[in-house]
């Protein structure tokens, strides 16, 4: 996932203290919970199977503030000195709202994963990113994104939030400013 810091207007700036209880659901959106979803591969237990696992891992990683992660399932080459300043200050920034995940493809050694992380700003944003992802040692790496517009949403789908509802009865304004 990219670093949205730089398309978000710096005035809105959130308390990020949130501790997900194990017991909840996982922030990925997978309607499992954190500990049967995420947590291991936070917890470095597990390595994602899979580059769309990292991809939510990493979205949960964000959701969570967990900044080590985040630089540690950036491919090695792609890791910049002020990852961790910058890392920090999207996550001070953003406040997630969801994730959905619309295209995975995957070889051996090379994935893309497309996908949109919902967030709140004014109004709900929304991150339309295709990221790369690379497999070296049996670890998948996250390589880079290319940004893209926002994608339509029906207003009568189930919320990208998790809540069950449909979207109108819930995060209803999803247009893109
Ligand atoms: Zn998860
Ligand atoms: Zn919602």
């Amino acid at each position: 996932m990219l670093y949205i810091a730089a398309i978000l207007h710096p005035y809105i700036e959130h308390n990020i203290e949130k501790m997900t209880p194990t017991s909840q659901l996982c922030p990925c959106s997978s309607n499992r919970t954190y500990q049967s979803c995420c947590q291991p591969l936070h917890a470095g237990q597990l390595h994602a199977s899979s580059a769309e696992q990292l991809m939510c891992s990493r979205y949960s990683a964000f959701y969570l503030g967990n900044i080590a992660y985040l630089i540690a399932t950036i491919h090695p080459h792609q890791r910049q000195d002020n990852d961790e300043k910058t890392l920090a200050q999207t996550i001070k920034q953003t406040q997630w709202l969801g994730l959905k995940i619309i295209k995975h493809s995957q070889t051996e050694h090379a994935a893309i994963v497309e996908f949109v992380a919902f967030f709140q700003h004014e109004t709900v944003g929304q991150l339309h990113e295709k990221s790369r992802f690379v497999k070296e040692d049996g670890q998948w790496f996250y390589i880079d994104g290319e940004l893209l517009p926002p994608i339509k949403l029906s207003r009568n789908e189930l919320c990208f939030c998790g809540s069950g509802k449909k979207i109108k009865k819930c995060h209803g304004n999803v247009s893109p400013k």
